[in-house]
């Protein structure tokens, strides 16, 4: 029972097998960013997910850029990068989590948010929900009001959405 939004968004993102390593499947998301009809079903999905009164919209680096600044313009929010260590200047949170292979670190300016704003965190996949976790970690620390969380695909085989459940995020959806 999917819209004709949703069937464009699942039909134009591409599985490639063992990328980047041996034994994933990397849902590739260039096909659909790089479709007008694609691009536009894929914004139109995720801004139809937003609840109301959205301040900010969060994105990580960096496909969630991509599709986190069209999801602010239409909903006449800003937008905020969340990024890898060495990028952002100035004074930043930090939060560390795990990977399968060792640990990977993402970073917001301090003053990236006004404290109470009413934040969307957006990104193309969710997979261990590691990303969105750390994500959601420092939003709680700008003192912002995590609403929603926002994403084109989710890996069903992945216990994404229980960790997200588990770290008390229960205002989550998938687009697919
Ligand atoms: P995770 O932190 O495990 O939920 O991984 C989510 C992040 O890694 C997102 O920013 C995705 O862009 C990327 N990612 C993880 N697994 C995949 C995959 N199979 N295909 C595409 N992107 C992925």
């Amino acid at each position: 029972t999917f819209s004709d939004d949703h069937q464009l968004v699942l039909d134009l993102i591409e599985d490639i097998p063992d990328f980047p390593k041996p034994g994933v499947v990397f849902k590739d998301i260039t096909p659909l960013l790089a479709s007008p009809k694609g691009l536009r079903a894929a914004i139109n999905a995720l801004v139809a997910l937003a609840p109301p009164d959205i301040d900010v919209v969060v994105g990580m680096e960096a496909r969630g850029f991509i599709l986190a600044a069209p999801v602010a313009l239409e909903l006449g929010a800003g937008f905020v990068p969340v990024r890898k260590p060495g990028k952002l200047p100035g004074e930043l949170y930090s939060e560390q989590f795990s990977l399968e292979y060792g640990h990977e670190t993402l970073t917001v300016k301090t003053d990236a948010v006004l404290p109470g704003a009413r934040v969307l965190v957006i990104d193309d996949v969710l997979a261990t929900g590691g990303t969105v976790g750390a994500t959601a970690a420092l939003v709680h620390r700008l003192g912002a009001d995590l609403v929603h969380v926002a994403v084109l695909m989710e890996l069903g085989f992945l216990p994404g959405r229980e960790k997200l459940a588990e770290l008390g995020i229960h205002n989550y959806s998938a687009v697919v």
